[in-house]
């Protein structure tokens, strides 16, 4: 059947294929390490699963309220006007997959030829739904000398009367760069000066290890402005719970709660109830495995080293590297050659943007063991290279 024209302007999720490839040749035997997708390899801490299964055999197996279970909604505000010194109540949050409130933004806020700017490079499914409401991705090139850090003045030369928004998403997946606070403050100001919205991701905002977190929605003027996302995915490694949240004005979470009562109804359920147990319960197995993910990241920068002509930031947070290599292969060719030569699985940079080639990302919420025979199994295929 034939798509719409909007479906057809859009290649599949570059991090979703690899992820769906990778679990196919699994299922067929094959021996692969895959780096390839953003997901931690704990189980979800057990106070939280526990909080679900007392959730389903109370019988709260039904549609909630399309906003989320108020209990939910206030903890959510309560942690983040404490945390991220966000000015929010109840009323300001709506409950909503990370990825579905994204999604939402764009259909709420964009027209056609609206422009966006998004860094370069960014994850990869930003530019996907801005194109697919007709709007435009303006990229801001950031470079691997510059940590990935944003400079405001590229943005502001990147402004036009068309452009609607910016989107930031600290700590960064692919870099892990933690944007600084005084970045943040250029990037406010290009904002009010231009009347522009900001589109805050910060789904790994407690996966920092140097750096501090920076929440744009609390700088002076911001509020108003600025839709924040949020959720639990990769924080208490609840990826296939599906629960996060927008933060913002009270009219803007009624505008799209809207699409939400359209589309998904609501949040499932008894995965609402858990979610309040992992913000307001014990925060020991959150905390150990941010510990354990920078022994890791510290163990594959340490190998990574060995490889010769890569090269290495050092992120402040998420859980990737993103190396830059030399040989003179596109990153689609070498994501390829590193899984059906060594079997292991990278995501290609320049799934990331255009500024991504010549780099690949690496995931490193996997096991020391894995990262370790992982890297030893790409050290034999660069030297072919
Ligand atoms: N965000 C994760 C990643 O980048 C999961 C997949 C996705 O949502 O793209 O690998």
């Amino acid at each position: 059947m034939m798509t719409s024209k909007r479906l057809q302007e859009i290649p599949p999720s570059g991090t979703v294929a690899i992820s769906n490839l990778v679990s196919k040749m699994k299922s067929e035997g094959a021996d692969i390490i895959s780096f390839s997708m953003g997901e931690p390899d704990f189980t979800t801490p057990s106070n939280i699963i526990d909080s679900c299964i007392d959730s389903l055999k109370d019988g709260f197996t039904h549609y909630t309220p399309s906003t989320g279970i108020p209990e939910l909604r206030k903890a959510i505000a309560d942690v983040t006007k404490k945390n991220n010194g966000i000015p929010c109540e109840a009323s300001n949050v709506l409950v909503t997959p990370t990825k579905q409130a994204l999604f939402m933004i764009a259909l709420a806020y964009l027209n056609p030829g609206d422009e966006v700017l998004l860094p370069d490079p960014s994850w990869v499914s930003y530019e996907a739904h801005i194109r697919m409401v007709g709007a435009v991705p303006k990229y801001v090139t950031t470079s691997f000398d510059d940590g990935f850090v944003i400079n405001p003045e590229k943005v502001q030369e990147a402004v036009t009367d068309k452009s609607k928004m910016i989107v930031i998403n600290s700590p960064s997946n692919p870099t892990g760069c933690v944007q600084p606070e005084s970045t943040l403050k250029g990037i406010a100001d290009i904002c009010i000066d231009n009347d522009m919205i900001a589109l805050s991701d910060e789904i790994y905002e407690h996966i920092i290890y140097n750096g501090k977190h920076c929440s744009i929605a609390s700088l002076p003027g911001m509020f108003d402005r600025t839709l924040t996302v949020s959720g639990l995915s990769k924080t208490y490694a609840m990826t296939g719970w599906r629960v996060g949240w927008l933060i913002a004005p009270e009219d803007d979470i009624k505008a799209v709660n809207k699409l939400q009562s359209h589309s998904i109804t609501c949040c499932t359920s008894f995965t609402q109830t858990a979610s309040v147990e992992a913000i307001t319960g014990s925060q020991k197995d959150r905390d150990e495995m941010v510990a354990t993910f920078k022994k890791r990241r510290d163990l594959a920068l340490d190998l990574l080293s060995e490889i010769p002509g890569l090269e290495c930031n050092v992120p402040e947070g998420a859980f990737y590297l993103f190396p830059k290599y030399d040989a003179k292969i596109s990153s689609n060719e070498l994501a390829e050659k590193l899984l059906m030569e060594g079997h292991v699985a990278v995501t290609p940079g320049r799934a990331f943007g255009p500024a991504g080639e010549g780099f690949f990302r690496m995931s490193y919420a996997a096991s020391e063991e894995d990262i370790a025979a992982g890297i030893e199994r790409m050290k034999k295929v660069f030297a072919t290279l």
